[in-house]
């Protein structure tokens, strides 16, 4: 039935939305509305705000966890509001994050002839951050010692371009070059034939990547230490390797047991991992380890009151809440190493899946198929016979709802465009073969359709996270 303007009015005061008449007002975008209103109607508003937002469970291209159990979001939601920082006022909490940070010591191989420390963060850029820090004031502290004048030159960072955007701020923030180690195509990590050309006595420390976050690759920490080893019997100017272990750190020891890339290696000093990617935490939750406390430098170590007394604590972040903290304990609690490896073992299953189907189209050439970390990528093949882009491929996918992202990689590789599906723990075989299905759905679309295509020759991230 049509309504005329005076009909409409009356419908509106008649059928409110929501049952009320509250909902009636704008949202604030740019200063507080003078009024309050009612939580259930404000609860409702705000939700519908993010109605078209896109399903973070069909968010491939992130690693950071979407699914908890159910019991892991209701203690989570219990202790939303415990400082984590206030140390002496919830003493059960920092006995718990000691715990993590012993059971993560273990799981990475820490030697009890040493006194390994550790801390949990926000996530892997804090840590990371941490990690840097200390490196470079051990760095100072040793060259001091041996008689540079440190002052002469930007200390540096040796990397391999595959680095997350954590070591450019790093880099930034702390006044250090960073070395980048090119990739190439036949070194789709660090390359060991170059990577000691870059070190100096004024490098602060090699970063190694388990794994890089474009392709899932890892860098062959063992042979890295290797080389690390020879150059520091030749120098006084010693150098050590932190490793970035974001995703890998809690996927690996589960999966490649045998892998030796942690403190099972010498010159490895300190490790960070995200306890929200493949700690299966929600975010914001990350761990640092260092392998023993003489390297981890004095004046990096802050005192907070601790039961009357004083407890070291390390960390850029002050207050922020325990809720992730007691959500990684709890995963530990529920699943220990048999649950952990189950949980990757499936995951890894389904990425070796994905990445043969879409291997068969024939279309890809695949450039990781999760024999690593769990994730597929791939590019269109150069003969491929499609007038499409990946760009398009992912834009057609998104109908469905499901986020793919398509970006170039690094420098000097940048000409390849890939597309990467990120697998985690809450997308199961199930899924995975509805993706197919989609994926094939769309490709079918895309070679049928007369589309405005994306600039074939165009290079751009499109979507891609972590
Ligand atoms: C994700 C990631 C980071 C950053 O981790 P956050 O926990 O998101 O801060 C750093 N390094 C690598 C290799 C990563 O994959």
């Amino acid at each position: 039935m049509l309504y005329g303007k005076e009909d409409r009015e009356e419908a509106e005061y008649l059928e409110p939305i929501f049952g009320s008449e509250c909902e009636d007002v704008d949202l604030p975008k740019y200063k507080l509305n003078k009024e309050s209103m009612e939580p259930r109607i404000a609860y409702q508003l705000v939700q519908d705000e993010m109605l078209d937002e896109g399903n973070a469970r069909l968010n491939l291209a992130t690693f950071c966890q979407t699914y908890m159990e159910p019991e892991a979001v209701k203690l989570m939601s219990q202790t939303l509001e415990k400082n984590a920082i206030d140390k002496s006022e919830y003493p059960r909490t920092t006995e718990i994050e000691n715990r993590c940070v012993n059971m993560i010591a273990d799981l990475w191989h820490a030697s009890s002839q040493e006194k390994f420390m550790g801390t949990s963060t926000i996530g892997s850029s804090e840590a990371c951050m941490l990690g840097g820090m200390a490196m470079k004031f051990s760095w100072r502290k040793r060259a001091k010692k041996l008689g540079l004048d440190v002052q002469a030159k930007k200390p540096n960072l040796v990397i391999s371009s595959g680095y997350q955007v954590c070591w450019e701020k790093f880099c930034v923030y702390w006044d250090v070059e960073m070395r980048e180690v090119p990739m190439d195509k036949d070194h789709m990590s660090i390359n060991l034939d170059t990577v000691m050309d870059y070190v100096d006595e004024y490098t602060i420390g090699i970063v190694g990547i388990l794994g890089i976050t474009y392709t899932g690759r890892y860098d062959n920490i063992k042979g890295l230490n290797d080389l690390v080893e020879a150059y520091n019997k030749k120098t006084d100017y010693k150098v050590y390797i932190h490793v970035d272990a974001a995703s890998g750190g809690f996927y690996a020891p589960f999966i490649e047991p045998e892998l030796v890339w942690d403190f099972q290696l010498n010159n490895v000093i300190s490790i960070n991992a995200s306890g929200h990617k493949y700690g299966l935490v929600y975010p914001g939750v990350g761990w640092v380890l260092w392998r023993d406390q003489h390297y981890l430098p004095e004046e990096l170590i802050f005192n907070v009151s601790y039961l009357g007394g004083e407890m070291p604590t390390m960390a850029i972040n002050f207050s922020h809440s325990a809720a992730q903290l007691i959500g990684q304990y709890y995963n530990f609690v529920r699943y220990g190493f048999d649950g952990y490896q189950a949980i990757h073992q499936r995951t890894h299953d389904v990425a070796v899946y994905l990445a043969k189907a879409i291997e068969e189209t024939g279309l890809f050439e695949i450039i990781n198929d999760g024999s690593q970390l769990p994730l597929v990528c791939y590019k269109l093949k150069e003969d491929a016979d499609r007038e499409w882009t990946l760009y398009d491929l992912s834009d057609r996918l998104l109908m469905k709802g499901w986020q793919v992202p398509a970006y170039p990689l690094p420098k000097d590789l940048d000409q390849l465009v890939i597309q990467r599906l990120v697998v985690r723990a809450d997308f199961g075989m199930n899924m995975a073969y509805d993706y197919v299905q989609d994926m094939q759905q769309a490709i079918d679309d895309l070679n049928k359709a007369h589309l405005v295509y994306h600039q074939k020759k165009e290079v751009k991230t499109y979507g891609f996270t972590h």
